[in-house]
């Protein structure tokens, strides 16, 4: 999705200042890199990458589930990352995450080697279940226009990003993707309750 937005708009970027910023689930080994890469490919000037870790939005994997105290524990420390980096940057100092060849061989033996085959393209792998009652909800949210209800049923085309946010809304879970069941919503609302 990040590439394709990329090399569609590619001729906006040449001379252009880019700070790459990437958020990660468990581990980002070069994800401000990948971009940098094709950024710079058309021209652009990087000045630095930040990776910032997040609550994952992946909520048919029970490996990526955490609570909501530690996802707000997250988002704390992700708003303390940005505070620190803001000041240096202030003084003239660029994080460099992401980018050094470290992070590439990181990010290749960590991700792309074993995960590329999975989100290099679109997905046409979207599970609706018998459950789904086709309210519509999960058609409304989809930034990709890949949801519609037919015959009162939700059902999906081939052009997912897999971003979650059907499964996660769906209100009788009916939606699976990576998984064979969806363990735990993720609810913005519920994690920042309370919150900062
Ligand atoms: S949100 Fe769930 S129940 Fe509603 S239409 Fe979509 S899949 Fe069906
Ligand atoms: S995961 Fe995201 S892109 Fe894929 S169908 Fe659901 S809302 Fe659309």
């Amino acid at each position: 999705m990040v590439r394709d937005f990329i090399t569609s708009h590619s001729t906006l970027w040449n001379g252009k200042q880019v700070f790459c910023l990437a958020t990660m689930g468990l581990f980002s080994g070069d994800g401000a890199g990948c971009a940098a890469r094709l950024l710079k490919g058309y021209g652009a000037e990087i000045l630095g990458g930040l990776h910032l870790k997040m609550p994952d939005s992946i909520c048919d994997i029970k490996l990526l589930k955490r609570s909501p105290e530690e996802d707000r524990a997250l988002i704390k420390a992700a708003d303390d990352k940005i505070d620190h980096w803001a000041e240096k940057i202030k003084a003239g100092e660029w994080p460099e995450e992401g980018l050094r060849a470290y992070h590439r061989l990181a990010g290749l033996l960590g991700q792309r080697l074993w995960f590329s085959g999975k989100t290099k393209d679109y997905s046409d792998k979207l599970n609706i279940s018998e459950a789904c009652v086709g309210c519509g909800s999960c058609a409304s949210l989809c930034p990709m226009g890949n949801l519609s209800i037919q015959g009162r049923k939700a059902v999906a085309g081939g052009r997912c990003t897999m971003c979650y946010r059907c499964l996660n809304s769906c209100p009788k879970r009916a939606i699976t993707l990576l998984g064979k069941k969806v363990i735990q919503q993720y609810n913005c609302d519920m994690v920042l309750k309370n919150g900062r």
